[in-house]
């Protein structure tokens, strides 16, 4: 049995689909672990991981066999009444973070959203800002999301771009400066909302001893450090959480993408008890949030994670990873960055678009994506293998050594 032409799914995707993505030409239908399949049973390896949302492999058989059993069962109570799977959820993602409380949504945008509405109610009601008044300071070339609130506060030209009036109340400052947040605080200010690592702006790295200044600038003026680890927590960089890098921990810190594993949209906001512990009933919610299939999914891709030593495998392989990148010789290549599995190779201008690369590892069966014209990143689930990041290396660098410009 042959299926269509992978040019008609792409022209009918064209035709009827708003067009506010631009895919690679390649059509998928099946994954297994760190592989997917077209449908003309090509066999690439999966080096985004759907932006880290599938860091426990494609269609773990664990996280499976939860979401199956559960849909089988009860799939949606809505928040109206209690179900038997929010409870344990809770339980097991507060004592694995170390968190207090726990806000169930369901993208990581409203998980942004709910967490910009916390800390402005905790800044009126515990810490005293005059209401309407409360400022967030957040980063130059930040990625939160794609709803009106946080694009609002995005200095990427296209995600802005008639989009606005946007909402008030954000200020912001060059990341992996201290000095620019010390000076941006204000009496007003309830919270500093960053990314550990910059993921979409091209998986940018702050300098050693950031985050630990900036823990203890937020600590001095009572200003709530929300980390944005929906990209980096879960193993991603080689640690549950890549706050743990640095030793500290923020006062809300926001989950999604890898959260359920791939599946189902499950993400989170935890946090300490004071900033949650404002919301009362009424005030906020979400007709899906904390339903029982994505706590059952969630509950199964936390365990499979830590069970199965993910968060190691990312760190070892990812020092593997980026040691094989950073010895490729190549003059494409302007620099190469990582931590743990979540990894970039930023090319020299002159190279051209790195789409074209991308292009170019599709047909050596390697699936990835350009970020700001000129940055391919390579983020492959967690399950990855020694041999597996060896094979890829090899066509990584038979395919940066090519001259496209
Ligand atoms: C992907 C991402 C988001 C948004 O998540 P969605 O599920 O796409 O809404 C927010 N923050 C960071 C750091 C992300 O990488």
């Amino acid at each position: 049995m042959s299926s269509p032409p992978v040019a008609d799914f792409i022209s009918r995707e064209a035709r009827f689909g708003a067009r506010n993505y631009e895919p690679l030409g390649v059509v998928l239908s099946r994954g297994e672990g760190v592989f997917v399949w077209d449908t003309q049973g090509n066999r690439y390896l999966d080096c985004l991981s759907a932006y880290s949302a599938v860091d426990q492999g494609h269609c773990h058989p664990k996280i499976l066999a939860a979401m199956v059993e559960q849909a089988g069962r009860l799939t949606l109570t809505s928040r109206a009444f209690h179900n038997d799977q929010l409870a344990p959820f809770y339980e097991e993602i507060a004592e694995l973070t170390g968190s207090h409380k726990v806000l169930p949504m369901n993208s990581g945008a409203e998980a942004v959203e709910s967490a910009i509405k916390s800390v402005r109610k905790w800044g009126y009601e515990v810490k005293g800002v005059p209401d309407g008044q409360a400022e967030i300071i957040v980063c130059a070339n930040n990625f939160h999301g794609r709803t009106l609130g946080i694009v609002g506060f995005s200095t990427d030209a296209a995600t802005r771009e008639h989009f606005g009036p946007f909402a008030p109340g954000f200020k912001i400052i060059p990341f992996g400066d201290l000095a620019a947040l010390e000076d941006a605080i204000t009496p007003n200010t309830v919270a500093f909302l960053v990314e550990p690592i910059q993921g979409e702006a091209g998986v940018i790295i702050p300098p050693a001893g950031y985050f630990t200044g900036v823990r203890e600038l937020c600590t001095a003026h009572d200003v709530m450090l929300i980390l944005d680890e929906i990209q980096t927590g879960l193993g991603r960089t080689g640690k549950l959480l890549a706050e743990q890098h640095e030793g500290i921990e923020a006062d809300v810190t926001l989950l999604g993408k890898a959260l359920s594993g791939g599946f189902y949209p499950v993400s989170a906001v935890l946090s300490n008890n004071e900033v949650l512990g404002t919301l009362k009933p009424g005030q906020h919610g979400s007709t899906f949030g904390g339903n029982p299939l994505a706590c059952a999914v969630a509950r199964a891709a936390l365990r499979v994670l830590v069970e199965e030593g993910m968060i190691e495998n990312a760190a070892v392989q990812g020092e593997r990873f980026l040691k094989g990148l950073r010895s490729i010789r190549a003059n494409t290549v302007r620099d190469v960055r990582g931590r743990g599995l979540m990894l970039a190779v930023e090319l020299n201008t002159e190279a051209g678009r790195a789409r074209r690369y991308c292009e170019a590892l599709q047909t050596e069966g390697i699936l990835a994506k350009d970020t700001h014209e000129h940055t391919i990143r390579f983020a492959p689930p967690l399950v990855i293998t020694s041999d597996q990041v060896d094979w890829a290396l090899e066509r990584i660098a038979a395919t940066l050594t090519q001259d496209f410009a």
